[in-house]
């Protein structure tokens, strides 16, 4: 009866991804295949938790990180731990890869580590196309040539997965097998869906299991053994919260939903949060010396910055949703390019971002790139100055920039949104501020049953807390 019926088989993505992460951290290392290091023209085959160890290290006592989710938590995965699918996806990913090769470029860290930095790249791209929602993850007949891309880099990378070489035993490790059986069923599934029955993108999202176990963790997290009465009102109670945001801890990657009554929380949101002057309100209340921001930023931090500037500037006046082309054409400049090199100052500090480029992100100006030092040479010496216990902390920090912008300044078009920016700067900024002395307290075992109420007691907005 199913002559002729083509089945496909999924092994889930995800669980994929973790085994892979708990294979590489048990070996620590992992041979590529000879062909692949000659084609992509390494130095060297092996793949080594050390090189991820080294940017760890590196960035572990600074606030401003070049691979942000990347920390000691991604590699040492203990019990429950090894559940979690974030920190695997943090470790293998084209963010990490970035931050390799931008510790490599700086002789930070040595040529070898490519290997490692390729690998992680391409684990990250796959895991990308495999649980893909968004247009530019899937598969579309809209844009043939991506689509081209993306067929023949998955059939590569069968090849690259299959030929691992680990050291010990040589049998064949579970991830491989389950790696190339959804890997050809999506291929497979791909060339049905858009050739035979007519669709116009697949997405790898729709083969995971993901759906299904967000919806079961969800209706137990509040009852671990529910009635079927106790499920049905779970059910409801989801069914509604899908037209809400999602919440920012979540496990799970947002989906394509339309958050209707997101409304209803933005209707509760106290009008003096995203609105009102804060130059006025400072200029009344304090004093500053703007001469007192020329603070030392070194490299990487500005790299940081500079690249943290084409994330606000992207997000605030280049989307195809937020445009200014008043303020784009001042603070925006996408025709920069690191080629051809030369000792133009602003080029060393685009570095990161080139690197972590793949299409997409805003590359600020230069006098952009002066103002975010600028706003991080302020944000500095307001650590030195504002106690974290500070109610608005956000506030004081945000005036004493537009100050500073304003005596500096004078006479320039600094454009429409700059007050927005400011703000969206001291926000982030103080978000990484609070990371990092949590992550300073939590790691001091002193302090470990004192602060863990505090760093977890808000979702979205890590609470700094100083201990005096
Ligand atoms: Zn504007």
């Amino acid at each position: 009866m199913l002559e002729g019926l083509v089945l496909t088989m999924y092994a889930d993505a995800t669980h994929l991804l973790k085994n892979l992460r708990n294979c590489l951290l048990s070996w620590g290392k992992v041979s590529l295949p000879n062909n692949v290091v000659s084609r992509e023209g390494l130095v060297s085959s092996e793949v080594n938790v050390d090189a991820f160890v080294r940017v760890i290290q590196f960035q572990e006592n600074k606030e401003l990180k070049i691979a942000p989710k990347l920390d000691w938590k991604c590699i040492r995965v203990k019990g429950f731990e090894k559940m979690r699918v974030k920190p695997a996806q943090a470790l293998l990913s084209r963010d990490t890869a970035a931050a390799i090769r931008y510790m490599v470029s700086q002789g930070r860290s040595p040529q070898s580590d490519l290997a490692s930095a390729f690998f992680a790249e391409q684990v990250g791209y796959w895991y990308t196309l495999m649980t893909g929602r968004r247009e530019l993850d899937s598969f579309t007949k809209n844009y043939p040539d991506q689509l081209q891309e993306k067929l023949s880099f998955l059939t590569h990378f069968q090849g690259l997965i299959d030929n691992l070489k680990f050291e010990g035993p040589q049998e064949r490790k579970p991830f491989q097998k389950g790696i190339l059986i959804s890997t050809s069923s999506l291929l497979l599934d791909v060339d049905r869906f858009l050739n035979q029955y007519g669709y116009t993108y697949f997405q790898g999202a729709r083969t995971t299991t993901e759906g299904c176990e967000n919806i079961f963790s969800t209706a137990r997290s509040g009852n671990p053994n529910p009635s079927p009465r106790h499920l049905r009102a779970a059910f409801k109670a989801i069914s509604l919260s899908q037209l809400i945001r999602n919440a920012k801890s979540g496990n799970y990657g947002d989906d394509d939903h339309v958050p209707f009554l997101s409304a209803l929380t933005d209707a509760v949101k106290h009008p003096e949060e995203e609105d009102g002057d804060d130059t006025d309100s400072f200029l009344k209340s304090n004093e500053v010396s703007p001469a007192q921001h020329d603070v030392v930023i070194d490299v990487f931090d500005a790299n940081c910055m500079v690249y943290l500037a084409g994330y606000i500037l992207r997000k605030t006046i280049n989307s195809k949703k937020h445009f200014c082309q008043k303020c784009a054409s001042i603070l925006v400049d996408e025709h920069k390019s690191l080629s051809p090199p030369g000792n133009d100052a602003s080029k060393a500090l685009l570095q990161l971002l080139c690197i972590k480029d793949f299409g997409g992100l805003t590359k600020p100006s230069d006098l952009a790139q002066e103002l975010f030092l600028t706003f991080e040479g302020v944000f500095r010496q307001c650590q030195k100055n504002i106690s974290t216990s500070d109610r608005d902390l956000g506030q004081q920090v945000t005036g004493k920039i537009l100050l500073v912008l304003h005596e500096k300044y004078a006479n320039r078009n600094l454009g429409c949104h700059l007050s927005l920016v400011v703000r969206r700067f001291v926000k982030i900024r103080l978000f990484f501020w609070g990371m990092f002395i949590n992550s300073k307290v939590q790691s001091n075992p002193d302090h470990q049953s004192l602060v863990s109420g505090e760093a977890n007691s808000s979702r979205s907005v890590k609470r700094a807390v100083v201990f005096k």
